[in-house]
């Protein structure tokens, strides 16, 4: 075996090296990690779905009815009538002709892009999208150009910059670490006339964006303009997986080309019967979602006051951007002593001198907990 420890020290000399704690009991704001209570604003269980009683008493029915694995991909025999309802209700929630689920969201970027492009064609990407579209890139061959974060002038250059066959234009619906929206119809009107894709990654705005929990195409009323959706289901949803969203030819491309869905086993049934479970429930109560925006407001206002250093963020991710690598990781743990678990996101992340505290809100926080942190973050200024 080579030698490993040179970059493991490496990686710590710069404040880079990352562990894990172990989580005890379900995903909630109050749990237990490595055996110490613990109130944490760092899941992406953004509607407290992850732990509700209705969604876990449908998978565990569906265990009864399908077991517990799937026993193959689904293009074997594991695409039960399960998973089948899901893909029929995601599309028409979606307003789509089709919809496919993916084992994972990192899964669905790969196999779209990389079953639609090839060397010659070129992938265009906002600066921040996740590292799943930049290796989805990649894998496909296709050149990779990125623009400078939410600037359309510069997407324009971009576009403009390389004659392709075909383009994909790439963005997160909501930014992952920085929680900002992608303005989307500006997008559209650029990219319109050149006959290209349009492919938004909605991991964090679907189920928490729009009135009915729609995301990014609900909040900007655009869904007609976006040819291909990625929704994720392991956030709002409180499940586990991903799907594409997209026409009848999108899909069937996915089935007969991407190595990513064709190649994998299919996600259990019983996940699937409990995501049914989620998106009624999500559509059902929008109480959540108006939860989740009056903790935001409540943090971002008391937050202000503070002095702290805030993102134009919207939505339920609230960085506070503090530079260093060694300043973010040495303010998580200050707060781990307090009791309260926020993530410190480092480069390669987020890029050099951007590092953070990467705060996150779920419907399942209370005003109190809010207050709770506030006075943690004060005491560290
Ligand atoms: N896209 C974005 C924007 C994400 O934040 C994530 C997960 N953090 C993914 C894709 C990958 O989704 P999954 O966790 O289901 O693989």
């Amino acid at each position: 075996m080579f030698e490993l420890k040179q970059f493991l020290q490496h990686q710590k000399d710069l404040g880079l090296y990352r562990s894990r704690k172990v989580c005890d009991g379900m995903q909630k704001p109050e749990q237990v990690y490595d055996g110490k209570p613990m109130l944490s604003f760092c899941s992406n269980d953004y509607l407290g779905l992850a732990s509700d009683k209705r969604v876990a008493k449908s998978f565990q029915q569906a265990v009864d009815k399908y077991g517990v694995g799937s026993g193959a991909a689904h293009l074997i025999n594991g695409h039960t009538n399960a998973h089948h309802a899901l893909e029929e209700e995601i599309a028409e929630f979606t307003g789509r002709e089709r919809a496919l689920l993916f084992s994972t969201g990192y899964m669905a970027n790969l196999g779209v892009v990389s079953a639609l492009l090839n060397r010659g064609d070129v992938v265009i990407a906002d600066k921040l999208v996740h590292a799943s579209l930049i290796d989805a890139a990649k894998l496909s061959e296709a050149k990779l150009l990125r623009y400078q974060h939410v600037n359309i002038d510069s997407l324009k250059m971009r576009l403009e910059s390389h004659q392709a066959n075909k383009k994909i234009i790439m963005t997160d619906g909501v930014f992952s670490m920085d929680g900002d929206i992608a303005p989307l119809p500006e997008i559209v009107k650029k990219v319109k006339s050149n006959n290209s894709a349009i492919m938004v990654d909605d991991a964090h705005g679907f189920g928490v964006l729009g009135n009915h929990g729609r995301g990014c195409i609900e909040h900007f009323n655009c869904n007609k303009d976006i040819d291909i959706l990625m929704g994720t289901l392991g956030k709002a949803f409180g499940t586990f997986g991903a799907f594409i969203a997209g026409s009848e030819a999108l899909i069937e491309t996915l089935i007969q080309a991407s190595r990513s869905y064709i190649f994998t086993t299919a996600m259990p049934a019983a996940i699937a019967e409990a995501t049914r479970t989620s998106l009624k429930i999500l559509q059902n109560e929008n109480h959540r979602r108006e939860k989740c925006q009056a903790l935001i407001k409540q943090f971002r206002q008391a937050g202000k006051q503070l002095g702290l250093e805030l993102v134009e963020s919207p939505t339920p991710i609230q960085p506070i951007i503090v530079g260093s690598a060694e300043k973010a990781v040495a303010m998580s743990n200050q707060l781990a002593e307090q009791g309260i678990l926020v993530s410190a996101i480092r480069p390669p992340t987020v890029p050099d001198g951007t590092a953070r505290l990467r705060v996150t809100f779920s419907a399942a926080h209370t005003e109190q907990q809010v207050d709770k942190l506030l006075c943690g973050l004060e005491s560290l200024m």
